[in-house]
């Protein structure tokens, strides 16, 4: 099974909720932040995305295949009680009422809603996609899968291309719960990775930074990725994971999500250096780490949750102390009836008589 963002997240999140729903409106508190993948074009961030969410319905491509910002909110949501399949679907903003149960329809509708709004020849735009995923296996969180940095125009990109494009990365990225996946291909300059400069930009102390290093897979022979791994090359406090995914050869051949990862699995466990660094190799360490860092926001939130809570608890007690006491005694319950309408009688007459503006609500 893939290793999908926050799946160990999902029961405690849920027993959270069942605490919390009744009470109010208070889960709004546990809002989770969302996670950016941002770097160079073809550096691998769609199928990043994809590996975590464990699902293929992401355009990916050599060329520039995410031209708009797609806004991916995964939905928790109980599977069916009968088991029966359709228990996980997509569903976009701007097609209200229709569910998409084939996900390769989704990376066609995504394509096709791209190219309405910036035509078939590299234009960009920062109106973006909202794609709802629905399923039992994610957690409620949003992903955003943003357009490459590119350096020089092609197609019908204007001259200020890249501008543009910085422009709509930091937007995004600059929200403080934003976490940045930083990601840099393997097989470029990974010192002057376009990735790590515009995340430290947009996070200088690096606190909300994670180093994605994809493409190990095909680095120059003799060359390994392991300083930069270690964080000896552009130190980051959350480090670096390293990754392998599909390549366009196994895309073009309908590889699978559950293949790559045995794939990846099986290449790091067979190398002579990444062997040795395994907790900063492979998707599921990549998914691990972004557990970490959504439960210790849980953890920051909590102790807010917790003094709503009991504010809410004794405002509550305090209301039912206003009814007066409990009693099961049949005889004394007539007694406390007829107190209170004796009361309510002579309230009314006072108000009546005009001495009163009130009547006695004790
Ligand atoms: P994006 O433009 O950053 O979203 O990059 P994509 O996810 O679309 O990937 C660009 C190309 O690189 C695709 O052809 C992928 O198959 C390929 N690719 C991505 N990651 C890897 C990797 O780790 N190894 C190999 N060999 N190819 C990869
Ligand atoms: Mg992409």
């Amino acid at each position: 099974k893939p290793p999908s963002i926050g799946s160990s997240l999902i029961p405690l999140i849920n027993k959270l909720q069942d605490i919390v729903v009744p009470v109010g409106g208070e889960l709004s508190k546990l809002s989770l932040p969302h996670v950016a993948v941002v770097g160079s074009q073809s550096s691998g961030k769609s199928s990043v995305l994809e590996a975590l969410v464990g699902r293929d319905f992401l355009p990916r491509g050599c060329d520039i295949c995410t031209r708009r910002p797609l806004a991916l909110m995964l939905e928790n949501r109980p599977p069916k009680p009968d088991g029966e399949g359709g228990s996980e679907w997509g569903q976009f903003r701007h097609l209200p009422g229709r569910r998409f149960y084939d996900f390769s329809k989704i990376r066609q509708e995504i394509q096709a809603e791209t190219e309405r709004e910036v035509g078939y020849n590299k234009g960009v735009s920062d109106k973006q996609i909202c794609l709802k995923i629905s399923s039992p296996n994610v957690l409620n969180m949003t992903l955003i899968d943003l357009p490459g940095i590119t350096k020089v125009p092609v197609g019908d990109q204007p001259s200020d291309i890249e501008t543009t494009i910085r422009r709509m990365i930091m937007a995004h990225i600059c929200q403080p719960n934003c976490i940045i996946l930083a990601v840099s291909p393997a097989n470029s300059d990974l010192a002057t990775s376009d990735a790590l400069q515009i995340a430290k930009e947009a996070d200088p102390i690096g606190s909300r930074t994670i180093g994605v290093i994809t493409k190990l897979d095909i680095m120059d022979r003799g060359t390994n990725a392991c300083m930069f791994l270690l964080g000896k090359v552009v130190p980051l406090r959350l480090g670096y994971v390293g990754v392998v995914n599909r390549s366009q050869e196994d895309i073009n051949k309908n590889r699978s999500i559950q293949d790559a990862l045995a794939y990846e699995e099986q290449f790091f466990h067979e190398h002579p250096v990444y062997n040795g660094l395994s907790d900063r190799c492979g998707i599921p360490q990549l998914a691990k780490k972004l557990n970490q860092i959504l439960e210790q926001q849980i953890r920051t939130v909590l102790p807010g949750l917790k003094s709503d809570l009991n504010s809410h608890m004794v405002a509550v007690t305090n209301e039912l102390r206003t009814y007066g006491e409990v009693t099961e005694n049949k005889a004394e319950q007539g007694a406390i009836l007829l107190n209170i309408l004796s009361r309510y009688c002579q309230d009314f007459s006072a108000m009546v008589d005009g001495e009163s503006q009130e009547m006695s609500t004790k």
